[in-house]
């Protein structure tokens, strides 16, 4: 298991998705729809920090129930101004006061990044050349393909390039 000390977590009804770690590594959480397990991948490097910046979500009534946060003494959630977040429920989500636990120590949790497929609308394990049906990597094109962000292989279905 990953040794990874997190100091900050946000969670989505109950699900890891945004994780700061003691290192001051950023990392996401994507769930898979399909394989109903949540894969993790390192988004960005430290320095180590204690001061994180809280998220601010746009329509707060709707996201409240759902958005969970969970910060560990001795880190402070600050605003756009650098001061400590007093009004949490303003900001869109709810501060935990329990630890609900390692975020990389969970049975549904695997290190992988993930890839966004637009015909399934999942975001799918990307360690192997076809996600999905509708995305793979093309030999031919040296490039990826389908229903995917920055796809610029020439075939217009993944069985074009098969054969
Ligand atoms: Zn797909
Ligand atoms: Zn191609």
């Amino acid at each position: 298991m990953a040794n990874h000390a997190a100091i900050f977590v946000e969670y989505d009804d109950g699900r890891p998705f945004s994780v700061v770690t003691e290192d001051g590594d950023d990392f996401d959480f994507d769930y898979c729809k399909r394989d109903d397990q949540i894969y993790y991948h390192r988004s960005g490097l430290g320095p180590p920090r204690t001061r994180i910046e809280a998220p601010q979500f746009a329509f707060p009534e709707a996201s409240i129930e759902s958005i969970t946060i969970w910060v560990r003494e001795g880190a402070v959630l600050v605003d756009e101004q650098g001061e400590p977040v007093v009004d949490h429920a303003a900001r869109g989500y709810k501060l935990l006061q329990e630890f609900p636990g390692d975020p990389f120590d969970r049975d549904d949790v695997i290190e992988c990044e993930t890839v966004y497929c637009k015909t399934c609308d999942d975001r799918l394990p990307d360690d192997r050349d076809s996600p999905c049906e509708h995305i793979w990597y093309c030999d031919v094109c040296r490039a990826i393909g389908g229903a995917v962000d920055g796809a610029t292989c020439k075939h217009v279905t993944r069985d074009e390039v098969l054969v």
